[in-house]
């Protein structure tokens, strides 16, 4: 087998698309295992997969904007259709936009989100400005390469281009409920000379690139710190699986140093000298024993019977769809409610709206019937709060109710994070993590429906995609199963944790 060395400069270029071009700027490595091993990558989280959903639709959302553009519809495995496609468009003069148009040049074949056609100044030639759609909320500095790598395959095919814009949703929208106002939901921001800067050392960063790629072996690039920025690397998986469990980059939070420290040959988590300052969880995660604060019992001792544990399930649309709401504003669109009325003696209620229209309203009128006026009303983050406070602000009649609930709220999250840690938890306090930690009888497991993300993905094909009612009723089933997990593990933490203390 030839080793890099053996291996003469390529005489043909590799051809690369936009996307691995930008995995390429992460590590070579990964640009390689995309174009020779992708089936290596893990396959994205739910999360990332709904954020991935989402940009399509926005994508098209935005095309909205450009009245008369017209689309290359051919997928990026026709790509000589595509390029064909898109050429014959370019001359045509009637058409005021492209949408999804292919380009090559240098080797690089991109699709640009829009390619408007503008007029220069007078007297020149037909122009174009160039505009990459993203689902954020605000530019990032991953965005300008993004733009930067499309500025110079289409001025390297020889488009006149003017500008390069990001176009980007604006949070400060807010949907009426009688139409979408497509010119206030999107943001345009010029960065045309960010992008022309970033754009100038493009070749000299693409050719080591396609060097990369037609050798016979990846680059020998160890995982680390730069394998979490911009993006999770999806190889990560793959090239961390020889590494030994309590590796030091599964060490959790940023830690001063560290670079320094695996260059010295740090290479595990026990390895770490005790003269290194550790965050109060890393710290737990090195010393990897159980711990419980003789503080403990104090703590659950404050919560006061009848105990409510309440579990919201939102989704965050980023076109809003129900009045009065921005993008990505989180929308509760179920609850479960475990009442603990007195100890091991509990009672479930739940509610879940199951149709496109507005949940809001009926979803609070019903959780404050079930929250009642006494006892403590148990949560696991902060986050039932700031849902709690929207719902007090969408509707003033009640706002009194919902602040008497805020009043009532008592976080096992702080609870366990100050008083108790097991090794199990890998240094996470989620309570995906925590749950079979402390009660090995009870985790997600069993549940069509294990994670959040998921569960606003599955609520959103429940109400606006899904057709055949079977399918919705089993959708149902799960997210109500889901959301009843997360409130009966709050009740089995504290009966869980009141036995550890004593
Ligand atoms: S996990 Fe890290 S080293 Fe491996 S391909 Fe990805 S970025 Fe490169």
């Amino acid at each position: 087998m030839l080793n890099s060395d053996q291996i003469s400069l390529p005489v043909i270029t590799p051809r690369l698309s936009k996307s691995k071009f930008l995995a390429g700027l992460q590590c070579h490595k990964r640009v390689y295992f995309e174009v020779h091993h992708p089936d290596w990558a893990s396959p994205p989280d739910p999360s990332t997969q709904a954020m991935l959903d989402m940009g399509t639709e926005i994508g098209e959302r935005a095309r909205g904007r450009f009245p008369g553009g017209v689309l290359i519809g051919e997928t990026y495995r026709q790509r000589e259709a595509a390029l064909a496609h898109t050429a014959s468009v370019l001359s045509d003069a009637t058409v005021p936009a492209i949408f999804e148009g292919a380009f090559l040049y240098d080797g690089v074949l991109v699709r640009v989100d829009i390619l408007e056609r503008v007029r220069g100044i007078e007297g020149e030639p037909l122009a174009w400005r160039l505009i990459e759609v993203k689902s954020s909320s605000r530019v990032k500095t991953v965005h300008l390469d993004d733009l930067a790598i499309q500025w110079y395959v289409l001025q390297g095919a020889g488009l006149n281009i003017t500008a390069a814009c990001l176009m980007h949703l604006n949070t400060q929208y807010v949907y009426r409920g009688d139409g979408l106002d497509l010119d206030s939901l999107f943001s345009v921001q010029d960065a045309t000379d960010l992008v022309v800067a970033k754009g100038l050392d493009i070749s000299s960063r693409l050719l080591p690139m396609q060097q990369a790629v037609l050798q016979t072996e990846p680059p020998p690039v160890e995982p680390g710190a730069h394998c979490h920025t911009p993006y999770e690397c999806p190889y990560w998986a793959h090239c961390t699986r020889e590494k030994p469990a309590r590796w030091i980059y599964h060490l959790p939070g940023p830690l001063r140093g560290l670079t320094e420290l695996v260059q010295q040959g740090v290479t595990t988590i026990d390895d770490i000298p005790s003269g290194v300052k550790l965050s109060v969880v890393q710290r737990r995660v090195k010393d990897n024993v159980e711990w419980i604060s003789p503080k403990l019992k104090e703590a659950l001792a404050t919560v006061r019977y009848p105990v409510h544990h309440l579990d919201f399930e939102t989704i965050m649309p980023g076109i809003p769809c129900y009045p009065d709401t921005k993008p990505y504003e989180p929308i509760p669109v179920q609850w479960s409610n475990h009442i603990e009325d007195e100890p091991g003696r509990w009672r479930h209620q739940d509610f879940l709206h199951n149709e496109a229209s507005d949940p809001r309203e009926a979803l609070t009128a019903q959780l404050l019937e079930s929250l009642g006026t006494e006892g403590s009303i148990c949560v696991y983050s902060p986050y039932e709060q700031s849902i709690l406070e929207r719902l007090a602000e969408r509707y003033p009649s009640i706002r009194p109710e919902v602040k008497r609930v805020i009043c009532r709220l008592w976080d096992l999250f702080p609870v366990i994070r100050d008083h108790y840690y097991h090794p199990a938890f890998g240094g996470s306090y989620s309570i995906k993590a925590v749950l079979p930690a402390v009660v090995p009888s009870l985790d997600y497991g069993d549940l069509a429906i294990q994670e959040g993300g998921v569960a606003a993905q599955e609520y959103y094909r429940m109400v606006f995609k899904e057709t055949d009612w079977v399918t919705r009723d089993s959708i149902r089933i799960a997210l109500l199963e889901y959301c009843k997990r997360d409130t009966l593990a709050m009740v089995e933490l504290r009966r869980g944790l009141g036995e550890k203390a004593g």
